[in-house]
């Protein structure tokens, strides 16, 4: 049986807040337009270098956040979520399949 997580399930309590309205939420504004045009016809391929490094980063943040309220957890160990802190020094360590 195919079960879907009730909306609710989304409000991740394993975000602190200062994160969910910091980095995360300017995460979420920055990617908005890149969204706006890749659902209004622009070809990925199109997008600038920080545009794909953005949507990058807001896809492993997602993928990761989404991991917590998913039946069985898949919680992405420590060191790789610590990587998508803005402060952190390197790109994100994330490959997603
Ligand atoms: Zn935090």
């Amino acid at each position: 049986m195919h079960r879907q997580p009730h909306l609710d399930a989304f409000v991740n309590g394993s975000v602190c807040g200062s994160c969910n309205s910091g980095w995360m939420s300017e995460l979420e504004t920055r990617v908005d337009p890149i969204f706006q045009k890749l659902t209004t016809g622009t070809d990925i391929r199109d997008l600038a270098q920080n545009e794909i490094d953005t949507l990058a980063r807001w896809t492993g943040k997602t993928a990761i956040v989404l991991g917590y309220v998913l039946p069985v957890a898949a919680v992405v160990p420590s060191f790789i979520r610590k990587s998508f802190l803005p402060t952190y020094a390197a790109p994100p360590h994330l490959r997603v399949f």
